[in-house]
Order: structure tokens, then sequence, then C-alpha cells
């Protein structure tokens, strides 16, 4: 069985939203994917259980394309178009209070510190996304929270090579549809993948790799609903009845950043892998209430209904380590209704837990007059599970607000003020550093916690030092050498 096409969905849309939609050619798509595939590689179909998410979904008025035809490379390693399409809605609930989350301070006022940047590709008038949807030239004004967006996910996450999204301005009709994202290729068993024969983003893979594996394919593509009344602004001061674009398209990123996975769901019957038999590395962290890994055919077989099930079960949880970290210590719930929502379910943080909460903006839905600009501590220690590399900014406590380090010049005294916003929250002196000879030559994470550490580096004789710290307390602390030849500098 094959995915629904693109013509039985537009039947489907027409039944259900008044025909708004156009209809799409399969000539039009069939050419689409032919040259996005090209032929540098020979792709086999692959066969893939059927799908019924988006019929249920057009029943709810929503509007989601197919998802695409597999392909797989001759190498078995790369899989084209395979990110699920995931939605994001507008709240279906106009009482919902709005909230406004403003980013993280040193994000927005300190672009030129990015770790990673974003090639964003606007496609013309008269073009169409990868799902063969129209698309209309993206209004100017909305490249701009575009952008604020993409420097946001700049500051927070790390890569040498840059990601490259295809954005879309299409009419997706009346529907609660403010956007979906997907179709990217994912990949798997590629060097230091640190997880094998697992499925990867393409923007996580080539983070990993640190070049781009496959430069000649968009690593998201995100298309946005031009019915809105969107706001364009970067402030946060979304006006009433308005949805703020920066904030869906920081949501939208996420995704492509390889927060969803390849659970699907039809007629009961649930299944992972995309017909391949290998989980994306989303899939690896999810656990049944009991803690049964969904993806442990021992526990549940795949396809079956006990997969199904438990996807309906409203009792999915996120396991990785540095998202239950943020969330308290405790397993993160994911959203997982007892009806299933094909792009919604599985791929959202639980919303009655999330919503209205720092870490809202990875629900599955979005009220107008809202501003969310901050990924938040969960979604942010997801994705390290996952493998992204997180930038750590002079935050010697782990709160992930910037703290600021000084030394005194004349006896080499060290302090640390621990920031909260323009306010010292507490401050305190690690210890001097009499000897003028040591120099602080950098600030980062050098084990993981989170935690700013300090690099140090002897002048004369090129020994090297580190810090370990916890606030304003060194933790521990050693030398990883001794550098002598003094042509060898550090770099920053
Ligand atoms: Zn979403």
């Amino acid at each position: 069985m094959r995915w629904p096409t693109r013509e039985m969905w537009n039947i489907i849309e027409v039944e259900s939203n008044a025909g708004t939609h156009k209809m799409i050619t399969k000539l039009l798509k069939v050419s689409f994917v032919i040259v996005a595939v090209g032929f540098l590689f020979a792709p086999y179909g692959l066969a893939m259980p059927n799908d019924d998410d988006f019929s249920v979904l057009s029943r709810l008025g929503y509007f989601a394309p197919a998802p695409l035809e597999l392909e797989l490379s001759s190498d078995g390693k790369t899989l084209y178009n395979a990110g699920f399409p995931v939605v994001y809605v507008a709240h279906p609930d106009s009482s919902h209070e709005p909230v406004r989350i403003p980013a993280p301070f040193y994000l927005l006022t300190a672009p030129e510190s990015a770790t990673a940047t974003f090639s964003i590709t606007y496609v013309p008038n008269g073009g169409t996304d990868l799902w063969g949807e129209p698309c209309y030239t993206f209004p100017s004004e909305g490249q701009t929270p575009f952008n604020a967006a993409a420097s946001i996910w700049g500051n927070i996450i790390q890569s040498a090579v840059p990601i490259t999204i295809r954005a879309c301005w299409a009419d997706l009709g009346s529907s609660s549809i403010l956007g979906y994202s997907g179709g990217g290729p994912l990949r798997r068993d590629f060097s230091s993948a640190p997880r094998p024969l697992t499925w990867y983003s393409g923007s996580l893979t080539n983070a990993l790799a640190g070049s781009d594996l496959d430069p000649s394919y968009f690593d998201m593509h995100i298309t946005y609903n031009l019915n809105f009344s969107w706001y364009y602004g970067t402030d946060g001061l979304t006006p009433a009845g308005q949805y703020d674009l920066m904030s869906v398209v920081l949501h939208e990123i996420a995704h492509g950043l390889n927060f969803s996975g390849s659970m699907s769901y039809s007629a009961g019957s649930g299944s992972w892998g995309y017909g391949t038999g290998y989980p994306n590395i989303y899939d690896t962290f999810m656990r049944d209430g009991s803690g049964n890994q969904l993806i442990d055919t021992g526990v549940y077989p795949n396809p079956s209904t006990a997969i199904g099930t438990a996807l309906t079960s409203n009792n999915i949880w996120f396991h990785g380590s540095n998202a239950m970290a943020a969330n308290g210590g405790v397993r993160v719930k994911m959203y997982a209704p007892s009806t299933w929502a094909g792009g919604s379910s599985y791929s959202h943080l639980d919303y009655t837990t999330f919503n209205d909460t720092e870490n809202e903006l990875m629900v599955y839905a979005f009220s107008s007059g809202e501003s969310v600009h901050d990924p938040g501590p969960v979604t942010e220690g997801l994705l390290k599970d996952l493998g992204w590399h997180k930038k750590v900014d002079f935050d010697f406590d782990g709160d992930r607000k910037s703290d600021i380090l000084w030394q005194y010049a004349t006896d080499g005294t060290v302090a640390i003020w621990l920031m909260n916003g323009v306010a010292i929250a507490s401050g305190g002196s690690p210890g001097v550093v009499s000897d003028p000879n040591w120099e602080i030559k950098g600030v980062g994470d050098f084990d993981g916690d989170r935690k700013s550490d300090i690099l140090w580096q002897y002048a004369t004789d090129g020994s090297v030092a580190i810090w370990l710290m916890n606030g304003v307390a060194i933790a521990s602390g050693g030398s990883p050498g001794v550098v002598s030849d003094l042509d060898w500098e550090i770099m920053n």
C-alpha cells in the first residue's frame, strides 16, 4: 500500500472544508519529485503501510499534506521525503488566555555569537512546496521575524554546517493550520553517528558529521498559511486576534531539528521505522507509562495494535536525561490524545502539562495574541538528548541566564556575578590567581553539565588548566596538558 495520494486528500478536503483548495495535478507532483530526487542515485520506492491520519484531520477541519512517497538511496542510508509533515494549529479555544514569553536577553543581544547559521530560501510566487502546494510571494515583512527566530536557534544549537530551510507562503484555506513542516531527508550510519541503525534529520546529521553530507537537499521544508492575520513584529507584543509569526517559525524549526519521529497510526494499529525497520532517534527515547520503550519489539511488535493503543493512551513519555533534568528530574509527558491526530500526536509536548509554562513552544496549538520566543529548557534538553550540542554562554549556574565573569587586574582575584536580568542574583569569588602568567583563555561547557567552565593557560610554559564550575564554586579542576610551543594559540 502507498500513502494516500494528494488527489485523494483533496477530495476529502473539499468535502470537509468548503472546497477552498485548488486541485494539484498529478503531473505537477510527479515532475517535482523527479526534479527533487534528481538522478545522482537510483531511488527505490518503499512499500509503506496505509495511513488514515489525514482523513481524521480533515474531519476535524484541519489541513495537512499527505506524507510523500519515501525514497531510499541506493546504499540504503538516506531516506528522502521522509520527515512526516507535522502541523501547528491555531488554538480552538478563543477564550484561552494568551501568554508572552520573551527570548532570553543574551540571544537577541548577541547575534554575532551565533553557533549555527540558517540559510532560508523563500519559494517565489508560482512555485510549489515539497507537497505540491502552490506558494505565493513570501511577504518581505515576514522575513524579519523569520530571521529573528532562526537567530535564536542559532544561539542555542551548534552546527558548523548552515541549516537550509525552504519556506512557502501558501493558501491553506480557512482551516486551523498555521503551518506545517517536514519532508527533509533522514540519514543513518554516517560518520560519527551516535546510535547505529537509527535515522537522524538532515540538519542533525550535518551538525554531527561536521560537513554537509548532501548539499543539494534542503534540511527543512516549512509552509505557512497566508489566511491568518499574522503579526510580523519581533517585540512579542502581538495584538489580540493576530498570530505571532516569529513564534510559529521558532516552533517549526524545532521540528526540523528532529523534534518528531517515525510513529504512524492507521485504523488502530501503530508502527514505526518508515518501513525500514530502523527507528528515528526521537523514537528511541519514548516509553509507555510503565517504562517500556515503544520500539521494544518484545513488548510492542511492529506494527501492532499494542503500539496503536499506546500512541492514543495519553501516557507516552520522553526519557532523555537532559530533557528530564530540565523537567525537575522527571520524565517528560508527550502529546498522545485518545484520538490520534496526525501531525499533532506524538510530535509535541503534552498540552495540559506544558501549555502556559516556559515550555509552551512545543505544544501542538498556539493562540492569537501570544508570543513565545524562548524554546524553553525542556525542549532544549530534548534536542540535546537527540544529539544536538548546545551552546552555553557564560552561564555558570546553569539557569540559562548569562552571568558575568570578572578578574581584578592587580591581584588576580576572580569573581562571578550570577545574573537575573539586570539584577545580581548572587555573587562570589571562586579564588585568587595571583600569578599573572595564568590567563583566562575562554569559557565553555567542558563537562556538558549545562554550566560554563573556565579555561586557563599559563603564558610562559603553555600549561592548560580548566576549572569545572558550579555557580561561583570550583567543582573540580585539572590540566589537560602542557603546550610548550607558544605558537599554538587557543582559538575562541
Ligand atoms: Zn508542531
